[in-house]
């Protein structure tokens, strides 16, 4: 994508797959650790999200045309994520075999990066 790499840290976002902050230097990208129990190509289609927003701080057609050139697939892994994830956060995935799931989010569809409406076109 050949952005800046920014610091990074993995922490509790609470419904938020990932945030991207344009605090001091490069930035700094989170990760929710429950990322990490989704495949790695979602993690994967997450941290390029973030990347992209080092050049883009919304989502507006700029943003998803970088998304595009460095992940072409990204819209299907976007449709992913977001099935997946709602079926985690309704615990038909569980998120640790040693934790029942009682208590899921009060909202199970909000997305991490607000993303915002689709590109245009095709
Ligand atoms: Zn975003």
């Amino acid at each position: 994508m050949a952005v800046p790499e920014p610091a990074m840290e993995v922490r509790d976002l609470g419904q938020r797959w990932g945030l991207y902050a344009p605090e001091g230097g490069l930035g700094r990208m989170s990760l929710g650790w429950p990322l990490f129990r989704l495949p790695m190509h979602l993690v994967d289609y997450v941290i390029a999200h973030e990347l992209a927003h080092v050049r883009a701080p919304g989502h507006g057609a700029d943003f998803w045309r970088l998304l595009g050139l460095a992940l072409p697939e990204f819209e299907a892994r976007r449709t992913e994520l977001d099935e997946l994830g709602r079926r985690m956060w309704m615990g038909d995935i569980a998120w640790d075999s040693r934790i029942p799931v009682s208590a899921p989010p009060t909202d199970p569809a909000v997305h991490p990066c607000r993303p915002g409406p689709r590109p245009a076109g095709p």
